[in-house]
């Protein structure tokens, strides 16, 4: 059930609220809005029942949710959510950059990227200290060792870090270290891991899962918002398809599906949507075009010596070229799709 507060209804009335549906042993999600706030109700099996809420003071409607989503609705929230991460956002008037390596491999490796990076204008360093990759044999990454070397990227260029934790223990240590937490395309199903994600406090950046529906992503998103983290932001980077042109199918169209249900704000990987170094930069224009929050880019100095993904990463040049490209798009269809 969602429960509609009037526009003019008072912090003590919402508290109120709260209060009646946490003594019925249901969850209370407050969302406040530009115009009124709404309160998500989660935790029950079978229907509410609505009359009890309508009569209470600042409420204007009660109302019974058919749909699989409560959280992530537009329904709850109108307006779209803009993630703030210290004083950068994803979600607002800006294209959000995010831009690093794959992995995170060594200082040198990290702060040469990190200085082009810097000097783009993004706000957000990407790489990982995790790696799910497919052969155990692999370069896994540097684990803590990583995540320091991401801390003293933050010192030195004041780049919010953005990488991913793929256990507990990894959340742990990521809270730890970084400012938003990637939850990867492997675990996008791995429940117990999206609950440890909503009990963050940071923001988490959630990847569409390699054959994930539309539902199946959302709902992801919706596991980590019911246990009480309401900043979680979309990441399309792809499906498997019968296609052996790319590496993933990058779907496009995923960003105006989620818009049109979501509030929630969404980006786009056109590394892992292509896997191909020369088709990064045509896809990136597009994810922009199709009206994303922000990319979420691959960045090597070496991408021949790459431990990871190096096949898809842009040299520093091409990433420094492409990022005036996907912010003129931006600007252009920033007020059509704000309308
Ligand atoms: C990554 O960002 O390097 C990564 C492993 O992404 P995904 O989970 O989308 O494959
Ligand atoms: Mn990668």
């Amino acid at each position: 059930m969602l429960i509609v507060m009037k526009a003019d209804a008072t912090e003590r009335e919402v508290e109120n609220v709260v209060r009646i549906v946490t003594e019925l042993g249901l969850r209370a999600h407050p969302l406040p809005g530009a115009q009124r706030t709404a309160i998500g109700i989660t935790g029950n099996h079978g229907a509410v029942d609505a009359t009890r809420f309508e009569t209470l003071p600042g409420v204007a409607e009660a109302l019974r949710v058919s749909k699989p989503y409560k959280l992530i609705t537009l329904d709850l929230k109108p307006e779209k959510t803009i993630i703030r991460v210290g004083d950068a956002t994803i979600g607002g008037d800006e294209l959000a950059l995010i831009a690093g390596p794959c992995a995170i491999e060594s200082r040198a490796q990290a702060f040469a990227i990190a200085e082009i990076v810097r000097r783009s204008g993004a706000r957000f360093f990407r790489g990982g200290a995790f790696k799910p990759r497919t052969s155990p044999y692999a370069f896994q990454g540097l684990g803590e060792e990583g995540l320091r070397i991401l801390a003293d990227v933050r010192e030195a260029y004041g780049l919010k870090i953005v990488t991913e934790a793929m256990d507990e223990h990894g959340l742990d240590l990521v809270e730890k270290y970084g400012d938003v937490v990637q939850i990867g395309a492997r675990n996008m199903q791995n429940y117990s891991l999206l609950r440890c994600a909503g009990r963050s406090r940071l923001p988490i950046l959630l990847k569409r899962g390699l054959s994930a529906t539309l539902d199946e992503w959302l709902l992801a998103a919706e596991y980590i918002m019911a246990e009480g983290n309401y900043n979680v932001i979309l990441c399309e980077r792809g499906i498997r398809t019968f296609a052996q042109h790319t590496r993933n199918t990058l779907d496009l169209a995923a960003i105006p599906a989620v818009r049109r249900v979501s509030h929630l704000p969404v980006v786009m990987d056109p590394s892992h949507g292509t896997g191909k170094n020369y088709m990064v930069t045509p896809l990136a224009r597009a994810g922009v075009a199709v009206g994303c929050d922000g990319l979420i880019i691959e960045v090597h100095d070496q991408p021949e010596r790459a431990l990871s993904d190096g096949a898809q990463a842009l040299t520093l040049e091409q990433y420094e070229q492409l990022v005036p490209e996907v912010r003129a798009i931006h600007e252009v269809i920033t007020p059509a799709h704000v309308a």
